[in-house]
């Protein structure tokens, strides 16, 4: 465990190095890590492979390749992430908390349609044009409700809808 001040005087010296060159330090000691790995896994798999299909052991090594291929696809995942830091792209597809309830608190009279009284025009999930008597759409705390349809949802799933986005994409949208 760190104490306080030891803990300041880290986050000062991990703000202080460049993260590009560190991203590049990270990435050459994962790719040996990925090759050894890779190499591990294919004398593992030869090694199985050698074995009677109802031996034990055979069945322990295939055990063993799947922990193996988990832990690769996590230093797989975690290299295309550097590789971004590296090209500048850094959190490009990162989407935190934060930006999901920022998006959830856009406001929602911006995304629909309104009428006159500044009311919701038309539900986005149906078309209810031929009845028009009265409008089924409202909000409150900034859901959009369809009493027609008995359809709701917040800003993101208005988004999504109306525009055809992704979740990520919209919540991006909505920052
Ligand atoms: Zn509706």
């Amino acid at each position: 465990m760190l104490s306080p001040k030891e803990r300041i005087a880290m986050a000062e010296f991990k703000a202080s190095i460049d993260q590009e060159w560190a991203a590049g330090r990270r990435l050459t000691v994962l790719l040996q890590e990925f090759v050894w790995r890779q190499w591990v896994m294919l004398s593992l798999c030869e090694c199985a492979m050698s074995l009677p299909k109802d031996c034990f052991e055979r069945a322990f090594i295939l055990h063993h390749l799947t922990g193996h291929q988990k832990k690769l696809d996590g230093t797989d995942k975690h290299m295309a992430h550097l590789r971004n830091v590296i090209n500048g792209k850094r959190n490009m597809d990162v989407i935190t908390e934060d930006m999901i309830l920022r998006a959830k608190e856009y406001p929602m009279k911006e995304l629909v349609e309104t009428n006159g009284r500044g009311r919701p025009a038309k539900c986005p999930w149906t078309d209810h044009q031929h009845d028009t008597r009265r409008p089924a759409v409202s909000i409150k705390h900034n859901k959009l409700y369809c009493f027609k349809c008995n359809r709701h949802g917040d800003s993101i799933d208005v988004t999504m809808l109306i525009e055809g986005l992704s979740f990520r994409e919209a919540v991006r949208r909505l920052q």
